[in-house]
């Protein structure tokens, strides 16, 4: 069965590219009834933080991604990787290293000279029909790894496609430093090899790591898993994706007002594509995503379509899905939920217009607080003295009103206008700006309707006072 992991190193919070490297383990997972596992790549101490661990583990609640079993950490497995370091040791496919790091400069420096690419040159490397010198006195060695000095690797990439690396490009890996700690691609593989990964899907900055982590397993007698390195993610300047092309963060995505949903769905296609179809609910994507259909180059960031895909959703997606997100922007705003309408009522009302949660929570605001002021414009151009008496006479037309029915409202509301022979609009703004602070609302009656009559008229009130 098919097991993919995701395995964020924890310096920072959940990322655009992370994000997305983690949909894809998922849905492949998913797609064919495998598991999906998290591992947090924590053995950099110094740059490992909690707070990181968590903003992984709040982003990946939030897109909704659960891994099928209990986080793996690192740094809670140094006894099982130097198991391993010894097993290697004793087995014979790695050696203690006792060149100091002067002499590996002076190494170095001579190969420079040469031009040569610098490497380890074997030096403490065991051959038969070689001999040792003897090891120094007080030198703690490293680790390292027996690559083979010849042949090549053939990294069968699901995205790339067939990648060779030549064996005598890859020198003597360290995979123990002196202190005894292991080094990183040691333990991913030992940790892709316990985890039972069949399927290593990450960025493509990881593809030079490749052919030595693949050397490691066959070494540990293990049968590589498959690989699929997925381009970075540009900016829509072509320039790689940073901070100034906008937010990183999949929380700042969350607090821009995105669905979860709606966000898997863009990052579904920042590099895969199933014919031009843009939108996917969760069950299609789990249903079609495959490799063969992943682009090899780099994907471009759109934050256009991002908006565009986010109103898809806001548009159809079950209210259900829809209310706890617009709650929680709701109170962001110091709003009251509960001092409001119906919160389904008021999505309903607003969706058609609102590309995000935040600006569906902002535009919604006067439904839950009393009005802090008028829009200065909107008032100027719609609050004048003629409106006022005609705000004085719809209040007493709307307070006699037997039922509070956006059928009744919008039925006085147009009879009101006719009357007067005004087109409705001469109504309709005055209106809306007394009750919402400004000229953009749902339909008015709608709007009054949701207001409910007693907060509409005293802001009627309130507004010719
Ligand atoms: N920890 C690595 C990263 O965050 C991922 C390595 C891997 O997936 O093998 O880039």
């Amino acid at each position: 069965t098919v097991v993919t992991r995701f395995a964020p190193s924890p310096t920072g919070f959940l990322h655009i590219g992370g994000a997305r490297t983690a949909l894809f383990s998922y849905l492949y997972a998913r797609r064919h009834g495998g598991k999906f596992l998290l591992r947090i790549e924590d053995t950099d101490r110094e740059r490992s933080t909690q707070a990181a661990v968590d903003a992984i583990f709040e982003g990946m609640a939030w897109l909704g991604l659960h891994s099928d079993v209990e986080p793996v950490y690192q740094t809670r497995r140094f006894e099982r990787y130097r198991e391993v370091i010894a097993q290697m040791l004793a087995a014979g496919c790695a050696y203690p290293c006792y060149a100091t790091k002067e002499e590996l400069d002076q190494l170095r420096a001579e190969q420079i000279a040469r031009k040569q690419k610098p490497r380890y040159d074997g030096r403490w490397r065991p051959e038969p029909g070689k001999t040792l010198p003897p090891p120094p006195p007080g030198v703690s060695p490293v680790v390292r790894f027996k690559n083979p000095l010849d042949g090549k690797v053939v990294v069968r990439d699901l995205v790339k496609g067939e990648i060779v690396f030549d064996n005598r490009e890859l020198d003597d890996l360290i995979i123990a430093r002196a202190d005894g700690t292991p080094t990183y691609n040691f333990c991913v593989v030992v940790d892709d090899m316990d985890m039972g990964v069949t399927h290593v899907i990450r960025g493509d900055d990881h593809v030079n790591n490749t052919p030595r982590q693949i050397n490691i397993f066959k070494a540990l007698g293990a049968t590589p898993p498959q690989y699929a390195h997925v381009s970075m993610i540009l900016g829509s300047d072509g320039a790689k994706l940073s901070k100034r092309h906008g937010a990183l963060g999949v929380m700042e995505y969350r607090a821009m007002g995105f669905l979860p949903e709606a966000m898997l769905n863009y990052l579904v296609r920042l590099g895969w594509s199933h014919g031009d179809q843009e939108l996917f609910t969760l069950k299609e994507m789990i249903e079609k995503f495959d490799f063969d259909h992943v682009s090899p180059s780099p994907a471009r960031f759109d934050m256009e379509k991002a908006y565009w895909v986010n109103h898809q959703y806001l548009k159809t997606a079950p209210l259900n899905a829809v209310v706890p997100e617009f709650e929680w922007h709701l109170r962001r705003l110091g709003l009251d939920p509960a001092r409001g309408p119906r919160l389904e009522d008021v999505i309903l009302a607003q969706r058609e217009r609102c590309r995000t949660l935040l600006e569906m929570a902002e535009k919604s605001a006067f439904f839950f607080a009393e009005l802090s002021g008028y829009d200065g414009k909107d008032a100027a151009k719609h609050l004048t003295a003629d409106s006022a008496s005609l705000i004085e006479a719809l209040a007493e037309v709307l307070g006699a009103l037997p039922h509070w029915e956006a059928a009744a409202l919008h039925a006085a509301i147009g009879g009101f206008a006719e009357a007067r022979g005004l087109a409705l609009g001469k109504v309709a703004q005055p209106l809306r700006v007394a009750v919402a602070g400004m000229a953009v609302s749902p339909p008015i009656d709608q709007t009054l309707f949701l207001l409910g009559r007693e907060r509409t008229l005293a802001r009627l009130e309130a507004a010719v006072g």
